[in-house]
């Protein structure tokens, strides 16, 4: 029955479109198939699941149900094999329900409304423009040249002013990073009670420089730097 999901051509074209397929199957308890390619020498396949081996999906195993790797998914444990599962890009896990996850049709629906919650996806121009931002935005952040980063995440959310899920989930992780980086500063400058004029002129050039709204707001570590500068008679 599953491998009918895994064999359907037009639903195998349909989900390599649409979907990202991890399979993971935690035990052997089946023969790899030994196959002979078309240079003569012999791989091993896995006679279950088309296009793998079967070290790929005990790997795959291992990344969801422990996600020790920085970025994967805990994929919640459920007494039911096989099980299935969709994993949106701002890492929230929804079940594909038993009697659904053999039915191309039923997987293909639940896709496209999760798409559709998630909001309209990039075109591939599009992609690449906002790319190249986030990675300069990037190496800005890693110079701590707040503003530029700042100007260059901003550009992104211009470029898409009502950004799905996923890009907003991106843009949202890049100014906790700024803003925690930046708290280090804050926290330097704002540690005396009386602070001089050199200390009060950072906070002033620092304060300007997280001045560029992303999301429709600065980083939430500029106030409490705006308070400091008031409470010294410089805001
Ligand atoms: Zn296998």
């Amino acid at each position: 029955m599953y491998r009918s999901v895994l064999t359907n051509r037009s639903f195998v074209r349909w989900a390599n479109e649409n979907v990202v397929v991890l399979v993971s199957h935690n035990e052997l308890g089946h023969d790899a198939e030994i196959v002979e390619n078309a240079t003569g020498s012999e791989t091993e396949r896995c006679p279950l699941y088309p296009g793998m081996t079967c070290r790929d999906h005990l790997n795959a195993a291992v990344d969801v149900d422990n996600a020790r790797d920085e970025d994967l998914v805990k994929i919640p444990f459920v007494e039911l094999c096989p099980n299935t599962w969709l994993v949106r890009p701002d890492r929230e896990v929804v079940r594909v329900e038993e009697k659904d996850q053999f039915e191309p049709a039923a997987v293909k629906k639940q896709v496209t409304k999760l798409q559709e919650d998630l909001g309209k996806t990039l075109s591939p121009t599009r992609y690449l423009e906002i790319r190249n931002l986030l990675a300069r935005g990037d190496a800005a952040l890693d110079d701590e040249a707040w503003r530029r980063a700042l100007e260059d995440w901003a550009a992104v959310a211009k470029l898409e002013p009502e950004p799905h899920a996923s890009l907003r989930a991106l843009l949202e992780a890049r100014l906790t990073l700024l803003d925690e980086a930046v708290e280090f500063q804050i926290e330097d400058l704002t540690e005396d009670d009386e602070p001089g004029a050199d200390t009060l002129k950072a906070a002033r050039t620092l304060f300007a420089a997280l001045a560029v709204p992303v999301l429709g707001r600065t980083v939430p570590s500029r106030e409490r730097l705006g308070l400091f500068l008031d409470a010294h008679g410089d805001g």
